[in-house]
């Protein structure tokens, strides 16, 4: 069956996450991707988390899952925890035992352990040789009252198994490359490749959008549900996402790099993200790298999903997210900033709203994350920051002929900015360059050695704004304190 076959029916799709840790951003992809597809056919979006691996599994981590997917906007219509479904899967291995399409293995560790040394030493594809495929009744009899759990094993049949996929195409896969797998491990807990196609199946899946990585368990999964006479669903497989040497991105290698609830807490917008997500792998044409969610609807195709992997590139996160912050008006990003300084305790409630959009708007575009705000603006609020040492060097001066021509420029227009009648924008910088142009002083020169007194460093918003968002008494303080400390 081809796409357009399947799509004119109601499409169903799922990201199945194992709430194993947090939100990966090769996860948050998938969901993407399955959600942008589901959108775009009017088709169901189902949110199934694959805790069947109970030792691993915690309820903090599907939170987590939970609040990542929410926070980037993808919604679900449907969601299905797979450990209240047990007796779901017992009922199909139950099917796959009488059926004979599967049977139960009483090997122990030691003796799986042996099979496989052996196997490796006979060159053999297959670490497990299906000794437990025909047990006699009197074997069973004696596994049993030895008191062996015994795990169930799916048979792989001796013909070659086809793959089809929507992104990476046709392929045979020989089944001397798969073996008996686990289906149902000694404790009674089924495994993975046979939840997920049952599930599939169960919720009548019609396309499998996922990861490359796993791309193996595929043949796997069309063996079940071939043996169970399921219809499969079409598959389409993701490429990896690497880091800029090559590497596939993991939690294991790149820890919290690979978050998404890393970039949430460091004030990166939901739509940046997803933005950024889309991208890896997908493309539309070689030029636009801007998408709004309503255009990723609109224009994601899964037919443009490249094989290759495909490179996660902070850069470009940092420059679409700026992008996306440079779109909001002040006031949302003056909202967007506020937990930021709270959380740094730099508000103490006694400021006014719109001084502190001023402070945003003086900040102008200069912001690449939300977080930004706190190197960028912390001397508004305080004035316990260093005087950066080169900043220090270069304008203040290092020899004491240059200190004392930045001394006695901080020391007039200290005279000159106590004596103004007013402290707007306008008359502050006037008189200032009416000061720096008829002592002929470069304003360069006036305007740096005056920002450090200020703020601490050589670069931000214009000098006038700090000026006069600081106010008279604390610009003239500050400036008391500079002469004390040049
Ligand atoms: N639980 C699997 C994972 O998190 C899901 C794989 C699948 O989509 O079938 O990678």
């Amino acid at each position: 069956m081809n796409e357009s076959q399947k799509t004119d029916e109601q499409v169903r799709v799922r990201m199945a996450p194992s709430p194993t840790g947090f939100l990966h951003v090769g996860g948050a992809r998938t969901a993407l991707f399955n959600w942008l597809f589901a959108r775009q056919h009017n088709g169901t979006f189902i949110l199934r988390i694959d805790d069947t691996d109970a030792a691993r599994s915690t309820d903090a981590s599907m939170q987590e899952i939970f609040d990542a997917l929410k926070w980037l906007g993808i919604n679900w219509d449907e969601k299905y925890v797979q450990s209240e479904r047990r007796n779901i899967y017992d009922r199909y291995v139950s099917q796959l035992l009488d059926s004979g399409h599967a049977y139960y293995c009483y090997c122990t560790q030691e003796e799986l352990e042996e099979i496989r040394t052996e196997s490796r030493k006979a060159k053999s594809t297959r670490s497990y040789d299906g000794r437990c495929r025909e047990l006699s009744s009197d074997m069973v009899e004696r596994y049993v009252s030895e008191g062996r759990k015994p795990t169930v094993r799916i048979k792989i049949p001796d013909r070659q198994i086809r793959v089809d996929d929507m992104i990476l195409g046709s392929r045979n896969i020989d089944p001397l490359t798969l073996e008996d797998e686990v289906i149902v491990r000694s404790n009674g807990m089924p495994n993975y490749n046979l939840t997920s196609i049952v599930d599939d199946a169960e919720m009548q899946i019609t396309h499998v959008i996922r990861g490359t990585e796993h791309l193996n368990n595929t043949p796997k999964q069309i063996v079940i549900a071939t043996a169970l006479g399921f219809n499969l669903p079409l598959f389409a497989h993701i490429p990896l996402v690497l880091d800029d040497t090559g590497r596939k991105l993991s939690k294991r290698h790149h820890g919290d790099l690979v978050a998404v609830n890393r970039y949430r807490e460091q004030g990166y917008l939901p739509e940046a993200m997803l933005n950024f997500v889309a991208r890896l792998g997908w493309s539309y044409d070689d030029k636009q790298e801007i998408f709004s969610v309503d255009e990723l609807v609109e224009k994601f195709d899964l037919a443009r999903v490249g094989k290759s992997g495909s490179v996660f590139d902070i850069k470009k996160l940092e420059w679409l997210n700026s992008h996306y912050i440079n779109q909001l008006d002040v006031s949302a990003r003056t909202d967007a900033v506020i937990p930021f300084w709270q959380q740094e305790g730099l508000l103490d409630a006694t400021e006014e709203r719109d001084w502190l959009e001023r402070i945003v708007d003086a900040v102008g575009e200069r912001l690449t994350t939300f977080q930004d705000i706190i190197p960028q603006t912390r001397y508004f609020f305080t004035d316990d920051y260093e005087y950066e040492p080169k900043a220090v060097k270069k304008w203040w001066g290092s020899s004491d002929e240059k200190k004392q021509s930045a001394r006695e420029i901080l020391t007039n227009l200290q005279q000159i900015l106590t004596d103004i009648p007013t402290f707007d924008l306008e008359t502050v910088e006037s008189a200032v360059w009416k000061y720096t142009d008829e002592n002929d002083i470069k304003r360069v020169a006036a305007m740096q050695a005056m920002r450090i007194a200020l703020t601490g460093t050589s670069f931000g918003p214009s000098l006038f704004d700090i000026v006069v968002l600081l106010g008279k008494d604390e610009v003239l303080k500050r400036i008391d304190k500079a002469l004390a400390n040049l």
